[in-house]
């Protein structure tokens, strides 16, 4: 099913509406029958039929179809949020006395699940460098359950193997689950490599208008299926009608959204690079990457975020360069309309190592005014 014809037309059924073009936000908590046998038949069917909207949704799923259609998965379920995409996925596989092997550095949240929640409940997490598949293998224990992957990860981009690590883990009976959110289904479809879950913050890329607090959960219709009838119902943690529509209507501009925010981080690494002020670009698609090969397999198109390392250390100028940069906005997400800097000097003190980094978003901006927002900020440095 080709792409443009998943996000202006699955799903939609105007007859149902009027033959309206958009599709309607359907915002109703509940849902009525006319009579008790079809209202049995509702809610001995509630995975598919309509009863309350903690379950379903008609404009939640006109947005869960297209996701999972765009991912290559059988199914998804849309959630409140890409934290809540994390739990309920990840306690979904879980039981007292497992062990998760995840990678280095997982998304804040995931973090706090793994070190903080779960070793309430008997869960043990071993962190590993998911650049080398032996690290994986090695860790493999009887207790494993669970391979957690962020490819890339949204501060330093390491790259996992993800056809390696899936045949790894099949082989050991271990589920698999990713955080997709950097790449989008446009960019890597982990379902592909036999990745059992594919889990997004749909804040990011997929809303895209820094309006909307989203996340999603893609995979079998046996694993999702699984996940409606426990986690789902049970933690709650939905997507209301009006997101939906919201995220919706941001999905038909997805893919011209990341072609330009691709196209211009392309234009404004090409001008950093060529900086003396900068030490390094942190970035998947660079060639003098060490996994830009990998990078060429699994992605098909750069994305926009990256971070660079400053060659000043200095706490009073890093933040002056911060402050000057006039289109970026300093702020905590990315994937939005409005280019954002995350400094690392915001969280650590000026003796850390990384006191120097920068994470860049780039946003809808034309890429010759962002690049002498950037060229004009540097001047901070100059008297170095
Ligand atoms: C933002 C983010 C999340 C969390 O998503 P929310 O929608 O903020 O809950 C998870 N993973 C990554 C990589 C993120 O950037």
């Amino acid at each position: 099913m080709d792409k443009s014809f998943i996000i202006n037309q699955l799903a939609e059924e105007r007859e149902k509406y009027f033959h309206s073009v958009a599709p309607p936000i359907i915002q109703t908590s509940n849902f009525a029958y006319p009579t008790v046998d079809e209202f049995t038949h509702a809610i001995k069917h509630e995975k598919d039929e309509h009863i309350y909207t903690r379950g379903n949704n008609p404009t939640v799923s006109i947005l869960a179809q297209k996701i999972a259609a765009l991912e290559g998965a059988e199914d998804c379920l849309m959630v409140g949020s890409g934290a809540a995409a994390i739990t309920n996925s990840v306690m979904s596989q879980l039981k007292a006395g497992d062990q998760i092997i995840s990678v280095k550095n997982p998304y804040t949240w995931a973090n706090h699940l793994f070190t903080k929640i779960l070793p309430r409940f008997d869960v043990e997490t071993i962190f590993v460098d998911g650049k080398d598949v032996f690290n994986f293998e090695n860790a493999i224990n009887p207790k494993t359950r669970l391979i957690y992957l962020e490819s890339p990860n949204s501060w330093t981009f390491e790259l996992q193997d993800l056809e390696q690590i899936a045949i790894l883990a099949k082989k050991h009976g271990i589920v698999t689950v990713i955080d997709n959110s950097y790449c989008t289904a446009l960019c890597q479809q982990p379902i592909k490599y036999g990745i059992d879950l594919v889990i997004y913050s749909a804040t990011k890329y997929y809303n895209g208008h820094s309006d909307v607090v989203a996340g999603a959960i893609c995979g079998s219709k046996e694993m999702i299926t699984q996940i409606f009838h426990n986690e789902f119902m049970t933690f709650g943690n939905i997507l209301a009608p009006q997101n939906a529509w919201l995220m919706i209507r941001s999905l038909r501009t997805l893919a011209v959204r990341l072609k330009q925010s691709s196209e211009s981080t392309l234009k404004i690494i090409d001008f950093l690079k060529r900086s003396p002020l900068i030490e390094e670009v942190i970035y998947p698609f660079l060639s003098d990457n060490s996994q830009y090969n990998l990078a060429q397999k699994q992605m098909t198109m750069p994305m926009g975020m990256f971070t660079v390392r400053l060659k000043c250390r200095d706490m009073v100028k890093l933040k002056q360069f911060c402050e000057k940069l006039q289109y970026f906005l300093i702020a905590v997400s990315w994937g939005g309309y409005e280019s954002l800097i995350m400094p690392k000097c915001a969280f650590v003190a000026e003796d850390d190592e990384n006191v120097n980094l920068v994470r860049f978003y780039i946003g809808l901006e034309d890429a010759d005014v962002l690049i002498e927002d950037i060229e004009n900020a540097l001047k901070v440095f100059d008297t170095v």
